[in-house]
């Protein structure tokens, strides 16, 4: 019988709001007027943007945090979402700011752009390039990125120690690859980076004692390419058929759940895995920002 333990996203990322929830309550108790601000900025309608946006609306409503979705259309032109952000970088009730990638416009807008012209103060999401330069250098005091940051958070959960271990990353995308071995690497692990054009992709996943998968193939890591006890993170969210199912489809990540979890020691489950501590770490990320706003009034 397959032996891993599940390490529940859903159950840490509920302790991390139960305690955000406890510190808004209290900053609102000495500061009645204060309430912490997040805006995710939309362009277009993406359906499983739209998917992501309720979900981070509702994870900050719950805690206390007044959470706007703010709809751009599609036809909007660069210069006016970057007026719209400007606008919110000034505006002194807002603590975090998201715009929703990706961006679903008629008009040719730079994302990269956009992402830095958000104020790196008010960047909750940890993408604009001050706060990845940070996380680069090993200076962990910005905003940490959401997904890399669950993952971590995850894996300390395990109870593996980080320190000294070898972990290797599948992935090398800007929001999640990148920063999770940056972030892995600070932790003292011994860090190896795999892609597409990696080499004997098997037998380096299966040097791993932490393996953190984040392709966007659904299924792609087999039980053969995973060390026995190894701790196994799957950041991936595809959507496969499944006609046993109502809706015709399930959820699955890039790792194959059922063979990863006979040769695992700990994995991540999808649904329910590194999903909802993205979440969770964009409300801490946002309760910091908030705190910080409101100590400056505390002292004035
Ligand atoms: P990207 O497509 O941006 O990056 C995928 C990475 O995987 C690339 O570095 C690519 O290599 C590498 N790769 C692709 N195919 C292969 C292959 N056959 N063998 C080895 N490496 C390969 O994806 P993201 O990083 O944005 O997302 C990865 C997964 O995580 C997706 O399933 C996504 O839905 C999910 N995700 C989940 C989030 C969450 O909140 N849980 C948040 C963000 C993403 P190369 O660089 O060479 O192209």
């Amino acid at each position: 019988s397959g032996g891993a333990k599940l390490i529940s996203g859903t159950e840490v990322a509920n302790e991390i709001r139960v305690s955000l929830k406890q510190q808004i309550d209290d900053i609102k108790a000495k500061l009645p007027n204060f309430t912490p601000g997040l805006r995710i900025l939309q362009v277009g309608g993406r359906e499983d943007s739209n998917v992501y946006i309720r979900m981070k609306i509702k994870a900050a409503t719950e805690i206390g945090i007044t959470a706007e979705h703010i709809k751009l259309p599609r036809t909007v032109t660069e210069i006016e979402l970057l007026e719209k952000i400007t606008e919110l970088n000034l505006d002194p009730n807002v603590h975090g700011i998201i715009v929703q990638m990706p961006l679903d416009s008629e008009t040719t807008i730079d994302s990269h752009k956009v992402t830095d012209a958000v104020c790196p103060d008010k960047d909750v999401d940890g993408l604009h390039t001050v706060n990845e330069g940070r996380v680069a250098i090993g200076d962990l005091n910005g905003f940490l990125p959401c997904t890399p940051w669950g993952c971590i958070e995850l894996i300390k959960r395990s109870g593996v120690q980080i320190s000294g271990a070898k972990a290797v990353v599948v992935g090398r995308s800007k929001i999640v690859g990148t920063p999770v071995s940056q972030l892995l690497k600070w932790e003292n692990a011994t860090v190896t980076v795999c892609h597409s054009k990696t080499k004997n992709l098997e037998e380096i996943c299966r040097t791993a004692e932490i393996l953190v998968v984040a392709i966007g193939v659904p299924e792609m890591v087999k039980g053969s390419w995973i060390k026995p006890g190894a701790v196994v993170v799957d950041c991936g969210i595809n959507i496969k058929p499944d006609s046993t199912r109502q809706s015709g489809t399930r959820l699955v990540g890039d790792v194959l759940f059922d063979e990863a979890k006979q040769v695992a020691s700990f994995v991540t489950p999808v649904p329910c895995g590194v999903g909802p501590m993205t979440v969770a770490m964009l409300m801490k990320n946002t309760v910091r920002s908030a705190l910080t706003a409101a100590e400056k009034l505390v002292q004035t």
